[in-house]
């Protein structure tokens, strides 16, 4: 055991051999936290005032590797846009090693931004402060949120200057945690090259680490299909009831695991827009906000063909078809995710039939009206309670809302549910405060002139947006008007 109190147990490493290629982080001249995840650090069963230093920075750079530690960049392959390129992979990041958490559960290390690798192509291999410290903002959110996601375990930057688009940057890694970083894009990089013996082996992995009571059954491979769908449909759902836009949802950037991964360019919408895109490189919507629950069974179809031979070696016809079945239960499921979920925004408790209408009716006022999506449904608490005065003020133009208001205050009142308990239910999954984009790119603006104030204040916000607190008014407002439309950059 290292003096940190890493217990590195490298299942990839030893597994997957032919998988991965062992690699070292690059030499940095002065790594130094920039914020450290103290609770992640204590649920990984690591000593935090051994990590919360120079030394510790060292190691999430991945300048120092810890004892126990093997390193390595993963293959992957991955539709970009939906284009096809058969090899990415861990092109500025490494695997550090995996650890068993304080829940028993197995965890991934990984470092982004740790300098060059054989899956580097033309990229440097590093990271840069504004995106390292965006993706630690917005992941962290999304897990307070309750969405499953990868998680940021330290921030560091490492004292080098990193040239980028618009001229120097500094340079920063981050540390970060995933139950895996099991991808779409792995599978599809062993399918490309025709290998079916490693894709079984790659498969009765993800299916041992993710879905064990798969294991023994004998169509296990269909079943890890399946299991695939329905975490994916339930994470998309959501994403689309909280407004989250991920941005770049290559196959590459889709876990086996159904968390959510790589933070680039993703934000929330505030206004309700389906049509919504912030990535400067997403010019024709592909990932737009409303097109996500489409493009994440688009991607489960890639995995679903990389896994023809086994689900039926014999009798590829058969194999599609069954597949097919698989694929085509997608939108049931994140329809069923999503109707759920939004009873539960709504403060409903019983399922009717003319439920989806009574959610997809608010949505199209709010579309009319572009009106705020978080703010809206945070404010229908309080006209449970009989005083919709919060959310009418939130419409331009309250005419559609008003006809809207008496359906679905008709709506409840046919549940025998108390006013405080609907209430409460209702805070409980309608957050008061998410990543809102003016914010974000305030505290980004600032950390990366040295001022890491706004985004250690934002990140605290965040890890409660449940809660509303007094004081903090400020961070659940919309952007001001001279705000303007958002762009986001993947920043790489
Ligand atoms: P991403 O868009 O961050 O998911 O990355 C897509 C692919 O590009 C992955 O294979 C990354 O490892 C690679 N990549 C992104 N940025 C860099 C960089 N600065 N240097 C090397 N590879 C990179
Ligand atoms: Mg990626």
């Amino acid at each position: 055991m290292s003096i940190a109190g890493f217990h590195f147990d490298n299942s990839y490493a030893r597994e997957l051999e032919g998988f991965y290629v062992p690699w070292k982080g690059a030499e940095v001249p002065a790594p130094r936290i920039i914020r450290f995840n103290r609770s992640l650090v204590l649920e990984l069963g690591l000593d935090p005032e051994v990590l919360d230093t120079d030394a510790g920075a060292a190691i999430f750079a991945g300048h120092d590797a810890p004892e126990g530690a093997e390193p390595l960049a993963m293959a992957y392959a991955g539709h970009q846009f939906g284009g096809f390129s058969p090899q990415l992979g861990d092109g500025r990041a490494l695997l550090l090693g995996e650890v068993i958490d304080s829940h028993g559960k197995r965890r991934d290390i990984h470092l982004k931004g740790s300098g060059r690798t054989p899956f580097s192509r033309g990229g440097d291999g590093k990271a840069v402060v504004g995106p390292v410290l965006r993706e630690y903002i917005i992941g962290e959110a999304m897990h307070a949120l309750g969405v499953p996601t990868t998680r940021a375990l330290a921030a560091v930057s490492t004292g080098e200057e990193i040239m980028r688009q618009d001229g120097p940057a500094p340079g920063a890694v981050l540390a970060r945690v995933a139950s895996s970083h099991l991808r779409v894009g792995t599978f599809q990089f062993f399918a490309a090259r025709g290998e079916t013996d490693r894709l079984r082996q790659l498969a009765d992995y993800a299916i041992a680490r993710h879905y064990p009571e798969l294991a023994d059954k004998p169509d296990r491979y269909l079943g890890l299909l399946k299991a695939v769908r329905d975490r994916q449909a339930a994470l998309i759902a959501q994403w689309m009831l909280l407004g989250f836009v991920h941005g770049v949802m290559n196959t590459d950037n889709m876990t086996i695991s159904g968390e959510t991964i790589d933070y680039g360019p993703c934000a929330f919408i505030d206004g309700y827009d389906p049509a919504t895109v912030f990535s400067s490189i997403d010019q024709y919507g592909r990932y737009a906000y409303g097109n996500q629950p489409q493009i994440a069974q688009w991607n489960l179809a890639r995995l679903a063909e990389t896994m023809l031979d086994l689900i039926n070696p014999n009798d590829s016809d058969d194999a599609v078809r069954q597949a097919g079945e698989v694929i085509d239960g997608f939108p049931l499921a994140y329809e069923r995710a999503w109707l759920a979920g939004m009873r539960t925004k709504l403060g409903l408790v019983k399922e009717e039939p003319e439920d989806r209408e009574l959610a997809t009716g608010l949505l199209a006022v709010l579309e009319t009206q572009a009106a705020d999506y978080t703010r809206v449904f945070r404010s229908l608490a309080k006209a449970a309670s009989g005083d919709a005065a919060q959310a009418r003020a939130l419409f331009a133009n309250p005419a559609g809302f008003d006809v809207w208001l008496p359906l679905w205050q008709a709506r409840f009142a046919r549940e025998d549910v108390a006013a405080e308990d609907r209430i409460a239910a209702m805070n409980r999954v309608n957050p008061v405060y998410i990543p809102r984009n003016h914010m974000v790119e305030a505290a980004l603006g600032s950390a990366t002139k040295g001022d890491l104030a706004p985004f250690e204040r934002l990140v605290d916000v965040l890890a409660d947006p449940f809660t509303e607190r007094a004081g903090l008014e400020v961070f659940a407002l919309g952007a001001p008007s001279d705000f303007g439309p958002y762009t986001t950059y993947c920043g790489t």
